[in-house]
């Protein structure tokens, strides 16, 4: 029988937003039915860039536990693991390994880790240049061993991590190339709102940016942020007419509201019949609905055994770990056989 896996991850450094739930969370809510899914908590990637704040990780280790359960992923099925990175030593040997089969160069030329290191304070660490290699490691781990035709290896993810993955199949190739074939290459699946604004009308919505609403914001939180909100600037009395495709509203309008509401939205934007006020008060309300069951089940989840879910499903991952680096050390000669 084919095996159809996915694996996905996400950094533990503060509660999870809105971005993420609809870049990522929400496909993989949908795949849990169908799929053998490990769901990585990337405590060792949070240190790339928050190695002074061991607290944070720590705290949000637990944080991003309570919102997985809060947006319904389910580590009571069977085929539904939490997997702790840092819980995996194969992961760190298996990114020692790739990083000695990636040109130097293809990593510095990765355009999401341009962006991101325009975006560091300070120097970028010989750890967070190499960061998609490690990421690469994460995906391949799990590759179904040995790949047989029909196997799947699913990466949902944010549109930002494309290059990410199109780097891994990089890795996947060399290496079956050089050492014989272990690796299956992953396909990336990127959901319909591949990258939310921020509330700012930045390009991403991102906690390092201040532009986030948190899955775990109360209402009144929601609404102040909402309130705040940037708007299209050419619309500045509400008969105005707006241009719906420029405003980050709108655009949440679209991502979290009824679809079926969206074109009569616009047509009244555009006319000047809906005034900005107005469109931020229905979003409140759409954006307070949607999330309100994901605050219950959260908060239903602080008394689950979170503990217990990350061991599990840690362990498996580890099972499937270890076959995998059995192959890839035998596969570049590293077991030596013929010592005895
Ligand atoms: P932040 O910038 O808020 O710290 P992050 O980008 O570092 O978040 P990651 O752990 O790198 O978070 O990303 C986890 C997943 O969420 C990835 O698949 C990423 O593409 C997705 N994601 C994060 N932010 C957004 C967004 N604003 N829109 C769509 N997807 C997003
Ligand atoms: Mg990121």
């Amino acid at each position: 029988m084919s095996v159809k896996r996915i694996l996905t991850g996400i950094r533990p450094t503060g509660a999870l937003h809105l971005g993420h739930y609809i870049g990522a969370l929400k496909t993989w809510v949908e795949l849990q039915k169908n799929y053998e899914c490990f769901f990585l908590i990337a405590d060792v990637q949070a240190l790339t860039t928050h190695v002074d704040q061991p607290e944070l990780i720590e705290e949000s280790v637990r944080e991003v536990l309570l919102d997985f359960i809060g947006v319904g992923l389910d580590p009571t099925r069977e085929n539904v693991h939490f997997v702790l990175q840092s819980g995996v030593p194969e992961l760190t040997e298996l990114t020692t390994y790739f990083s000695m089969l990636t040109p130097f160069s293809e990593v510095e030329r990765n355009p999401t880790v341009k962006a991101e290191r325009s975006q560091l304070r300070s120097n970028p660490t010989a750890g967070f240049m190499i960061y998609p290699v490690s990421q690469a490691a994460d995906i391949l781990l799990f590759t179904p061993y040995p790949p047989k035709e029909g196997d799947q290896l699913l990466v949902p993810v944010g549109e930002d991590q494309v290059p990410h993955l199109e780097q891994t199949n990089r890795i996947a190739k060399v290496f079956n190339r050089r050492y014989g074939k272990v690796f299956l290459e992953c396909t990336a699946k990127v959901g319909q709102v591949g990258r939310l604004v921020g509330t700012d009308g930045g390009t991403k919505m991102s906690k390092s940016l201040g532009n986030v609403i948190s899955l775990k914001d109360n209402s009144k939180i929601v609404e102040n942020a909402v309130k705040k909100m940037f708007t299209d600037p050419t619309k500045i009395h509400r008969r105005d007419s707006g241009h719906p495709e420029d405003c980050p509203v709108y655009l949440y309008h679209q991502s979290f509201g009824d679809p079926k509401m969206l074109g009569e939205r616009a047509e009244r934007c555009k006319s000047g019949d809906l005034g900005c006020v107005e469109c931020k008060k229905d979003l409140i309300r759409t954006l307070n609905s949607f999330l309100e069951p994901i605050r219950e089940r959260r908060e239903k989840a602080k008394k689950a055994p979170l503990r217990e879910y990350l061991n599990q499903g840690t362990e498996k991952a580890r099972e499937i770990g270890k076959i995998t680096m059995e192959a890839v050390r035998k596969a570049m000669h590293l077991n030596y056989p013929s010592i005895n």
